[in-house]
């Protein structure tokens, strides 16, 4: 067996555990495989495991990557910053983006969407208190953000994401995860049908499913630590 496909199963049972632990079902939380940076052979690999959904962070990486492994049905998903002049490529290439953070972006992805494509799936991310990054919706725009986005053709929305700030303290990794189940529960009381909660990575899953997550985005775990050199 790869060292890929050890690390996969040792996550599926992470995630397992943790499900059983919060007295969820294994199968309500979907893994995300975030392969960015690593060569096309690890995607294969995974593939090779079993391994169906893949996320990345850079447009031009990512398209290739889908380019290359179209023969094999796997599902790729954007979800890292995203500007207006890359929104054609995402649009073409991808499965779900995770990462919209504002009406325009959204906009621009719904007109490029290809019409023999089904609807691009995708998640509004939220700035929650202790964000890693400066990028996602503030908290109190993100239901008119949701609202809007869900009226655009060539679009489904799904749900929410988050980055938290890295922590080893328990508390602290759930808090915000927390706040962003908390957002999401609001939104689909407004009568919003949600149904993903995007959040959790490599050092915090237990922590995110716990909180509800629905997709856990891991790398680390998976392909071992990214060197940008
Ligand atoms: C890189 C990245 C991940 C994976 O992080 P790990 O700590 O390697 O598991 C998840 N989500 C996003 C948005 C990322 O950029």
């Amino acid at each position: 067996m790869s060292a890929i496909a050890t690390n996969l199963q040792a996550v599926q049972r992470r995630i397992a555990d943790a499900a059983k632990a919060a007295g969820r079902r294994p199968e309500s939380i979907q893994l995300l495989a975030v392969s960015k940076t690593w060569p096309l052979s690890h995607v294969q690999d995974a593939a090779a495991a079993g391994q169906r959904a893949f996320g990345e962070n850079y447009v031009q990486e990512g398209a290739e990557k889908a380019v290359a492994t179209q023969q094999l049905g796997l599902d790729w998903h954007f979800i890292g910053p995203l500007q207006s002049n890359k929104t054609r490529l995402v649009a073409e290439h991808f499965a779900w983006v995770h990462s919209i953070d504002r009406l325009k972006i959204a906009e621009r992805l719904a007109s490029q969407r290809p019409a023999d494509l089904p609807p691009l799936q995708v998640c509004i991310q939220i700035n929650v208190s202790g964000e890693a990054s400066k990028s996602g919706c503030a908290p109190e725009e993100a239901l008119a953000l949701c609202q809007a986005v869900s009226r655009l053709p060539g679009l489904r929305l799904r749900g929410l994401m988050a980055i938290p700030e890295p922590t080893d303290d328990d508390a602290a990794q759930r808090a915000p995860f927390r706040q962003l189940r908390e957002i999401y529960e609001h939104i689909r009381a407004a009568g919003m049908p949600l149904d993903t909660l995007s959040m959790g990575m490599s050092h915090d899953l237990e922590a995110a499913i716990a909180e509800g997550a629905t997709i856990v985005r891991i790398g680390t775990a998976i392909f071992g630590e990214r060197n940008y050199a």
